[in-house]
């Protein structure tokens, strides 16, 4: 294994990755920072977002550049400001030892007057988008004379976003270039074509096959019609409490329009596009990374490097039209090597866009269940319930009251006082939830219309399976789909409407299947735990698509002797009723 302290780096840059506790470099540095920075050649790194690409080029750029001279030597250009400000910040916290160094950082969508003086200041280094750095170059606040290296991150965005001519200028103008590196997560003909003209010959380095997505994301996808769409977001992110994510929509319109319906709703969300001022796209931006939001809705373009490492879920509101853009967007989760879930609506005729992106990323997507009421109020509960297991007050806080809550509460059976605690907690929910429909779109039609469906046997029956491990057993969509494949030689196909639980999870598939795979599993272990398995209850009079679980397993939703409903506040979660504090108050202008 290749540690930092194998490279030959400036001594500065060695303490400054010892600061930051990096420890082992990551894939594409451990292939690049080598050649890099013994010998710069000129080099494509084919690599996303979250790879560690920007210390794979700003180590040796930093390493390579002379801070006695006082003209700029570097540039790195990117697409949006969001990812200039993140490769300066990043960049200086690499270089923060190196006396003498400036960095600066030059984009459009705020005042050109700061970064005029920035400029004007002599950095050895300029991270830019195209559109600005030009207007500086005409303004003759900069120059690229003595321009030595230059970086295109994200050269695939950059060309999508129609900056070819301007990056082809750019390049024009670098009398004194010696190299270029250029990084893309895909690798499309008009990469090529840029690096044909503007490069030397190069190596090329990559992590993973091109196009592929990272192997710890979970992609799941769930059918609705295309006018349950909104409620099945909704009912996404009630079932997912803990969630930290990006909702991507196609357009700036969805994009602002979800997003105020989830603030009405009392969800801490905010809208995240190119129409918003950029002092406001920063505060969205200060407010999700200090998670006073639990997810951003946004447009690909503003989305696009978003640097935050713990995203939970990318919900895909619509799906892209570009199959590539799937990849970019699944990326912003399961970075640093962590898991994450990408989940897709769609509608029963994008099925086949699913399959196109499948192809692409080379993995099976999990079609899922849109849960049901009583799926979304039990997890909702299980969540509350770990909140307060796990919470861990201060010794002293209640001791002012205490004679008093002991006095109001000594009568009260504690069973009770849980109950109402619940309740007081999560009433919205559960009446929001009391008769909700199904939003899976057309199940029963589909049994009806398919011919030589795998998913029934030659009365086209489905069967509903239970087994007893859910997301407590560290149990994900993918990882049942998995286990049941592994287990048995069935195919990943088969199996449908998956719906991880916490303690149990259900899958459909077909009936004469059902048997097999019971008895099959029935003997496995699923880390070291005995599974167990069984047809679940079918819902009399539901239709041949609505199924339910054994009944145990089924809490209530709501209770016959309610106490009267009190507004209650629940920060720890993505909404918190009757409070919108915390979300997103401004109106665009
Ligand atoms: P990037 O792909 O450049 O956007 O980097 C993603 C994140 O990984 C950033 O927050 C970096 O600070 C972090 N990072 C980069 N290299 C390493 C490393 N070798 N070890 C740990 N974290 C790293």
């Amino acid at each position: 294994m290749i540690s930092f302290s194998s490279f030959q780096m400036r001594e500065e840059l060695t303490q400054a990755i010892s600061d930051l506790g990096f420890e082992t470099p990551t894939p594409i540095q451990q292939k690049v920072l080598p050649q890099l920075l013994s010998e710069p050649i000129d080099i494509i790194g084919l690599a996303q977002t979250g790879t560690g690409k920007t210390a794979a080029y700003g180590l040796p750029l930093l390493h390579h550049v002379d801070l006695n001279l006082r003209h700029v030597q570097c540039l790195v250009l990117s697409p949006t400001r969001e990812l200039c400000m993140q490769i300066q910040e990043e960049m200086s916290k690499y270089g923060c030892h190196m006396r003498g160094l400036r960095i600066a950082a030059v984009y459009g969508g705020v005042p050109i007057s700061g970064q005029l003086r920035d400029a004007r200041a002599n950095p050895q280094i300029v991270v830019a988008t195209p559109g600005r750095l030009i207007d500086l170059l005409e303004r003759k606040a900069l120059s690229l004379d003595h321009l030595q290296y230059v970086v295109l991150d994200e050269a695939d965005e950059m060309l999508n976003m129609g900056f070819r001519e301007d990056i082809e200028l750019i390049l024009k103008n670098t009398p004194e270039r010696e190299h270029t590196w250029l990084f893309s997560a895909t690798m499309s003909n008009e990469v090529r074509g840029i690096a044909k003209r503007f490069m030397k010959e190069w190596q090329e380095f990559s992590v993973g096959a091109a196009n592929v997505t990272n192997a710890n994301i979970d992609h799941q996808y769930f059918v609705t019609n295309h006018h349950n769409r909104f409620e099945t977001l909704r009912r996404l992110l009630d079932f997912a409490p803990g969630i930290y994510g990006i909702i991507f929509t196609r357009t700036k319109q969805d994009a602002q329009e979800v997003s105020e319906k989830l603030m009405k709703m009392g969800y801490h969300v905010s809208p995240l596009h190119g129409d918003m001022d950029q002092k406001m796209r920063t505060k969205v931006m200060e407010r999700f990374k200090s998670r006073q939001l639990q997810a951003i809705v946004a447009t690909d373009v503003a989305a696009r490097g978003i640097d935050v490492n713990d995203i939970t879920h990318v919900i895909n509101y619509e799906l892209p039209d570009d199959p590539e853009v799937y990849t970019h967007r699944s990326g912003r989760t399961a970075r640093a090597g962590k898991s994450g879930i990408c989940m897709s609506i769609v509608s029963p005729k994008q099925i086949s866009n699913i399959r196109q992106i499948e192809k692409l990323v080379k993995q099976r997507f999990n079609k899922s269940d849109i849960p049901d009421g009583a799926d979304v109020v039990r997890k909702r509960i299980v969540f509350y319930m770990d909140q307060i297991a796990n919470a861990a007050p201060q010794p002293d806080f209640a001791k002012l009251y205490h004679d008093s809550i002991h006095e109001q509460f000594a009568d009260m059976d504690k069973d009770e006082l849980i109950r109402r605690l619940i309740w007081l907690q999560l009433k919205e929910t559960i009446d929001a939830y009391q008769d909700s429909e199904d939003l899976n779109a057309g199940f029963e039609n589909k049994l009806k219309d398919r011919n030589h469906d795998s998913m029934h046997d030659r009365s086209g029956r489905t069967v509903r399976i239970f087994i007893n491990i859910g997301e407590k057993d560290g149990l994900t969509t993918g990882k049942l789909v998995g286990f049941i494949t592994e287990s048995t030689d069935v195919e990943a196909n088969i199996i449908e409407r998956v719906t991880v639980r916490e303690l149990s999870s259900y899958f459909n598939v077909p009936g004469d299947a059902a048997e097999y795979i019971i008895e099959h599993l029935s003997s496995k272990k699923f880390k070291s735990r005995k599974v167990r398995l069984e047809i679940a209850e079918q819902r009399s009079g539901g239709g041949g698509g609505d199924f339910r679980g054994p009944r145990e397993d089924r809490p209530r939703a709501g209770s016959e002797n309610r106490p009267r409903p009190q507004s209650s506040r629940f920060t720890g979660d993505i909404r918190s009723y009757g409070n919108r504090e915390g979300g997103y108050k401004g109106k665009r202008k």
